[in-house]
């Protein structure tokens, strides 16, 4: 496809009428370095999307007059960057195109008040009003389908993320972790104004904010007057430094599992920004619903894609099943029951078709616990008070650092009623049978007539969802994905964006 400049916004507005093609947008100011590549590069491999940066220094949000004038530009270098990264059209408005004198149509837009009263919002009066209103005016004008912004800017995304929501515009964001230069610093436009020295002073900043990370995953607080001891002594001139909820910018509670460390500092003319994730445990999903939702398969796919941990936990209840039948064990009395869960050990292992494995007491039982014999079983089994504690606190174990993807029935309402993202998956019982019949792994199942399958499904359905402790129920803030007509792709695909939502990519890698 032949490659575009465009430069006046009519030229633009006819070009997009006839343009088939999503667009994926990467708004730029410029001088661009390889956050920016980066971006561009995520971008092109995503989709097949038509991929358009824009070059626009926006003057609205420029506090400071020579910020303004001193703005590096390398326009020739931009629009050669651009392309061989995967840009197929670049946009280079002027001023006045975007901003033509006396044309009403030109919403002046206020940020989240919310959002930009704390971090880079309270020294810079006005800054993200104008980064709205250009960015509010390039959407329109553009109409993307994805626009990819980085991390590096966080409180900039968030109050972005707003303004689409408020705006109610069909636009999903995209972004990319804080990229860093060979030094560690943030890749920055600003960076060519630093001298030497100033340079050595933002990596110091930039270093001990790493410490502070990589400490609160041990000590899980953070001694936010002691670092700023530290770079007020090494003469780094600090002009916030703030540790917030990620998503709503107010102080960070105790209980929060992830939390930013947000700080700005002044070298000489350049106000430079960086920030760390901070983060107890690393993140849970958790995915929930009844017998034949897809929950297996849904979880499976998202655990490889995102390079999380996988926990089948309806498998730990199956194999406790399983050797309870074997060793013909009364498990109605308690106090046999708790002698023999003193001795079980349920591991999962990785097997050659990388699968996993299930062994209880180093029995393999990966195939036999799929058994009708164990799918009627398993259920009451589970509704035992000292099989669901034992259980319970062995899925807690595993997951205790997080990096996990977990499936069951309470794993959102009980197992980690603080993980991150939490799913309830669900289909209609027409729906689950099909789906059972031909589940090679229910090797029984595909024997059953329909008929026959949906009762069993309901049979257990009811159980799970009446049993005295944990039963099966949608977490409160639990969403919802009902699967019927949805392919497994789609199911994934919504699940990862709605983690993308929730979790940061920088704490995501
Ligand atoms: O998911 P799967 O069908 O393998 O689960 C088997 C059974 O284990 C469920 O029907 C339920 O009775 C029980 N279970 C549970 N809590 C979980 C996971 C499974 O009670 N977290």
């Amino acid at each position: 496809m032949k490659k575009i400049i465009i430069r006046k916004t009519e030229e633009l507005e006819q070009w997009r009428q006839y343009l088939k093609s999503d667009i994926n947008f990467i708004p730029t100011m410029g001088n661009l370095h390889n956050g920016h590549r980066k971006l561009i590069s995520t971008a092109k491999s995503d989709n097949s999307n038509f991929n358009l940066v824009s070059i626009f220094i926006n003057p609205l949000q420029f506090d400071n007059k020579s910020d303004l004038e001193n703005y590096p530009k390398t326009i020739d270098n931009d629009i050669k960057l651009s392309f061989s990264n995967g840009a197929d059209a670049i946009f280079i408005p002027s001023t006045e195109d975007i901003y033509p004198p006396n044309n009403k149509n030109i919403t002046f837009l206020k940020a989240s008040v919310e959002l930009s009263s704390a971090l880079c919002g309270l020294n810079r009066i006005g800054h993200f009003d104008g980064v709205c209103t250009v960015v509010y005016r390039l959407l329109n004008l553009i109409k993307p389908k994805n626009l990819y912004l980085g991390e590096k800017d966080w409180q900039q995304l968030l109050i972005l993320k707003n303004l689409i929501l408020t705006k109610e515009l069909d636009i999903a964001i995209k972004s990319i972790p804080t990229q860093r230069d060979f030094d560690g610093i943030p890749l920055s436009s600003r960076n060519v104004h630093l001298s030497k020295n100033e340079r050595k002073l933002i990596k110091f900043f930039s270093n001990e904010l790493l410490i502070a990370k990589t400490n609160f995953k041990q000590e899980k607080k953070i001694n936010l007057k002691g670092i700023i001891k530290k770079l007020s002594a090494k003469k780094v001139l600090i002009e916030y430094l703030e540790h917030l909820h990620p998503y709503t910018l107010e102080n960070s509670r105790v209980e929060d599992n992830i939390s930013i460390l947000a700080g700005a500092i002044r070298c000489g003319e350049t106000r430079l920004i960086d920030h760390v994730f901070l983060m107890k445990r690393s993140p849970i999903i958790a995915i929930d619903g009844p017998a034949g939702s897809g929950k297996s398969t849904v979880t499976k796919l998202i655990a490889k894609k995102l390079k999380l941990l996988y926990l089948d936990t309806g498998a730990m209840y199956r194999a406790l099943s399983w050797l309870l039948i074997k060793e013909n064990i009364d498990y109605k009395k308690e106090k046999k029951l708790n002698n023999i869960l003193k001795d079980i050990s349920i591991v999962f292992k990785s097997n050659t078709n990388s699968h996993q494995d299930v062994f209880i007491n180093n029995y393999c039982v990966t195939e036999e616990i799929r058994s009708q014999e164990i799918s009627s079983i398993v259920s009451k089994i589970s509704s035992i008070k000292e099989v669901r504690k034992f259980l319970v606190e062995e899925q807690r174990k595993i997951g205790e650092l997080g990096g996990i993807v977990a499936e069951g029935r309470d794993i959102g309402t009980t197992v980690f009623p603080d993980a991150e993202l939490k799913i309830f998956l669900t289909a209609s019982i027409d729906e689950r049978a099909k789906r059972r019949k031909s589940d090679k792994k229910s090797k029984d199942s595909q024997d059953l007539d329909l008929n026959k399958l949906k009762e069993l499904i309901k049979k257990r359905d009811f159980e799970d969802s009446n049993r005295e402790i944990s039963p099966l129920i949608k977490a409160n803030d639990a969403i919802e994905i009902i699967t019927d007509g949805y392919s497994i792709n789609q199911v994934v695909d919504k699940i990862i964006d709605l983690y993308d939502d929730k979790i940061p990519k920088e704490i995501q890698i």
